[in-house]
């Protein structure tokens, strides 16, 4: 096709693609809610999926379309502050339809480029944005009495969560999913009308960050054929120099809330929530896209700044007001995604008759039978080294064999003992290669699938030996 580019060409694969996977989502969806009660979780679930319905590309409200719309307004902010707009006349962005968590920056020989930010970004956001959410509300009262009673009372706890621990668990319930499988299933938390108004705001700037975050890649011409977020082995987790992330970060803040800016119109006191709001939305998506990270990844090719730097970074450059009010929230944001991501002997499980019996609206007809699979599987990855160990030793001497070399820290041998293919033992060994935590449990049952075993293979096994590897590699380092 003449005057196609190559992101053109790439963009549109994409998007023929889509269509397929989106009818592979729609009947998890359909098997995911069967024998649930609840209506208002299958429209949950439903609308998470409108956002992939294959409609028609005409349609401003097809995801391509939006996404297209939101990079036009960055852009605009963007030569606003004298960036050269030429780079970005041959950039495309498109929504891809992964259920891992990525957004990554393609640049092509020919000079074009193509942003392509995963369906699983934007369901992980709108997820952690009602975790904020709920956070907030409270604060966000007209009434300056009930806003400093909500204050004392939250700093007297010491949270601004009225129950941080079932938060933290409704966090780690997804994280079990997407660090066993790549893909996370949720405990939906819903919200009030009142909610839902500030959960619009900050979720449409922590999507807005993202998105931002990519395309400064792009303007302040950093150099490497891709950068992006994203698990996999084939493509690095941004780029290696992370002082170039916080020049993505200062630049992408700077457009959003400029953009926001423009947008308010307004009493003062709005404006200024609205900066809160913000400010808010994007220190959620560093924790979010940060909290992934930690509980996917075994090793990063290329790793961002912890959340920490980033955070403060953002927090130097919000509206002092704003900064003031979000350093309250920061502390428990941090605390849940930092406990929800911790996978060791010191976790705390997940207990769903805590989060059943607690203060929260969430989806209490879970099936049972779903949440009771996700305790056991996380409960699999966080046993001592003893259990380990003894849960190894217990699955026949095919398995056994291999879990005594790892015991002893003979690694390889290990890994041969369990007829791992020998590029996937390369891939583990090889310090500079990004490492899941899926990746290696799925190595370990293709292997283990070619050995004679005498008990059926069992999940929390497979799991418990990726545990094993994870321990010997940071005991190499
Ligand atoms: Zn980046």
């Amino acid at each position: 096709m003449s005057g196609e580019t190559e992101a053109d060409r790439r963009a549109r694969y994409l998007r023929v693609n889509r269509y397929d996977q989106v009818a592979e989502w729609l009947d998890t969806i359909e098997r995911f809610t069967a024998g649930n009660e609840n209506d208002r979780t299958r429209e949950y679930a439903l609308s998470q999926m409108s956002w992939l319905d294959p409609v028609d590309p005409a349609d401003p409200a097809h995801p391509d379309n939006m996404l297209d719309t939101i990079g036009r307004q960055l852009l605009e902010s963007m030569t606003r502050y004298g960036i050269d707009p030429a780079p970005f006349a041959s950039l495309r962005i498109i929504g891809t339809a992964h259920t891992d968590v990525t957004a990554q920056l393609n640049q092509y020989g020919d000079g074009s480029a193509l942003i392509m930010v995963s369906d699983a970004v934007f369901v992980a956001l709108n997820m952690f944005c009602r975790f904020t959410t709920i956070g907030i509300a409270p604060a966000v009262v007209p009434e300056v009495f009930k806003r400093l009673r909500y204050l004392r009372r939250a700093s007297k706890r010491g949270s601004v969560f009225e129950d941080e621990d079932i938060i933290s668990w409704i966090l780690r319930y997804y994280l079990i999913g997407q660090r066993l499988e790549g893909s996370g299933g949720q405990i939906i938390l819903f919200l009030n009308p009142r909610e839902e108004q500030i959960f619009n705001a900050l979720y449409a700037s922590a999507i807005r960050f993202v998105i931002a975050h990519e395309l400064a890649h792009r303007a302040l011409r950093h150099s490497p054929e891709r950068a992006g977020f994203g698990p996999g082995v084939e493509v690095p987790a941004c780029s290696p120099d992370q002082r170039r992330e916080l020049e993505a970060d200062w630049l992408a803040l700077r457009v959003v809330l400029d953009d926001w800016r423009r947008q308010i119109a307004g009493p003062a006191n709005l404006v200024q929530d609205m900066e809160v709001f913000s400010v808010l939305g994007i220190v959620s998506s560093l924790l979010t896209l940060h909290t992934i990270e930690k509980a996917v990844f075994v090793r990063n090719g290329h790793t961002h700044p912890s959340a920490e730097v980033r955070g403060s970074q953002v927090l130097k450059m919000a509206h002092p007001f704003a900064a003031s009010i979000v350093s309250l929230f920061l502390p428990s944001l941090q605390r849940i995604a930092d406990r929800a991501s911790t996978f060791d002997e010191m976790a705390a499980l997940l207990d769903w008759p805590r989060i059943k019996a607690g203060p929260y609206d969430i989806d209490r007809d879970m099936p049972r039978d779903h949440v009771e699979f996700a305790r056991y599987l996380d409960a699999a990855q966080c046993m001592p080294r003893n259990e380990l160990l003894a849960r190894l030793q217990r699955s026949g001497p095919a398995i056994a064999n291999g879990s005594t070399c790892l015991r002893d820290g003979r690694l390889r041998e290990g890994l041969r003992a369990w007829n791992l293919e020998e590029a996937d033992i390369e891939a583990i060994v090889d310090p500079s290669q990004a490492l899941t935590f899926h990746s290696l449990v799925e190595a370990v049952r293709d292997g283990w699938k070619r050995l004679p075993l005498t008990d059926p293979l069992r999940d929390d096994a497979s799991i418990a030996a990726a545990s094993l590897i994870v321990e010997n590699l940071r005991a190499d380092n």
